[in-house]
C-alpha cells in the first residue's frame, strides 16, 4: 500500500495552515486516519524545519497507539506529544478522518478577550458563517493534551461541534478530509480576525438577521473545497498532485 498521495497532501495542509498564519513556528500538526487501527501524522525529526516547511516525508504512519505502523516508519521521526487529540477525535466520531491541530493567533485571541465567535457575517464566507452559527465550543484548559484522559476532555468539550478552541492554546479542526479540515480552520480564523477587527474599533458583535439565512445557500463542496483549495495550494507556489 503506497501512502504517498496521502503524505503529499498532509504535507500541503500544512503548509497551508501555516502560510494561513494560523501555525507559525515549528507547532501544530495534521493526520489522516487511515484505517481502523493506523493513522497518518506530521511527526518531528532532527531536520524538521517547521510547518511552513512540512516535506511529505515528515508524515508519518503509526498506529492509534503511537507506535510505528509499519516497519522503519518511526526510524529518526517523533509522533507529537499531543497525539491524544488526533486519536480522540477520530475515535469519537468515525466520520472525521482529518485532524487538524493548530495555534491560530488570532482565534486564541480572540477567546483570551472574551469574544464569542458568532455568526457576525454572512456572504463575506458562507461556510465561516454557517461554522458559526452552529457554535463554536471551547475548552477551557490550557494545557498540553499529551493523554487519552485530555484528549477525551477536549473531545467533550466539542460538544459533537467540528472544531473547538484550546484556551491559551489553539483549535482542532475535524473533517472529513484534509482539505475540509484545514479550510474549516482557515474560517474559523477569518472569523476571529474580523471579530478582532470589530472589537478594535470598539464596534459592537452582533449576529447577522436569522431571516438572512434562507438567503446564504451551501455552494457545494465544488465551490467550497474543491476550488478553495486550489487556491490555497496556488497561493504557496507549488503544484497540487
Ligand atoms: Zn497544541
Amino acid at each position: 500500500m503506497t501512502l504517498d498521495p496521502q503524505r503529499t497532501l498532509l504535507a500541503l495542509g500544512c503548509r497551508v495552515a501555516a502560510a494561513r498564519g494560523l501555525a507559525d513556528g515549528i507547532l501544530g500538526h495534521l493526520s489522516l486516519r487511515i484505517d481502523d487501527d493506523r493513522l497518518l501524522i506530521r511527526c518531528r525529526s532532527d531536520t524538521d524545519t517547521g510547518m511552513a516547511f512540512t516535506r511529505p516525508n515528515d508524515i508519518r504512519h503509526v498506529r492509534l497507539d503511537g507506535t510505528a505502523g509499519a516497519a522503519g516508519e518511526l526510524d529518526g521521526y517523533r509522533v507529537p506529544n499531543e497525539l491524544s487529540i488526533h486519536v480522540e477525535t477520530m475515535l469519537a466520531n468515525p466520520a472525521y478522518r482529518a485532524v487538524a491541530h493548530l495555534h491560530p493567533p488570532a482565534v486564541v485571541a480572540a477567546d483570551l478577550a472574551g469574544i464569542t465567535l458568532r455568526p457576525i457575517y454572512g456572504a463575506y464566507d458562507i461556510p465561516g458563517a454557517r461554522l458559526a452559527r452552529g457554535g463554536v465550543p471551547v475548552y477551557e484548559r490550557a494545557v498540553l493534551i499529551r493523554s487519552a484522559q485530555l484528549g477525551k476532555e477536549m473531545v467533550a468539550a466539542m460538544r459533537g461541534r467540528p472544531v473547538v478552541i484550546c484556551r491559551g492554546h489553539g483549535i482542532t479542526s475535524a473533517a472529513a478530509s484534509v482539505e475540509q479540515a484545514v479550510l474549516q480552520a482557515i474560517s474559523l480564523d477569518a472569523l476571529a480576525r474580523m471579530s478582532l477587527r470589530v472589537r478594535a474599533v470598539a464596534g459592537a458583535l452582533r449576529d447577522i438577521d436569522d431571516a438572512d439565512w434562507d438567503d446564504l445557500p451551501d455552494l457545494g463542496s465544488g465551490f467550497n473545497v474543491e476550488a478553495a483549495w486550489r487556491h490555497e495550494v496556488a497561493r504557496l507556489g507549488v503544484q497540487a498532485s
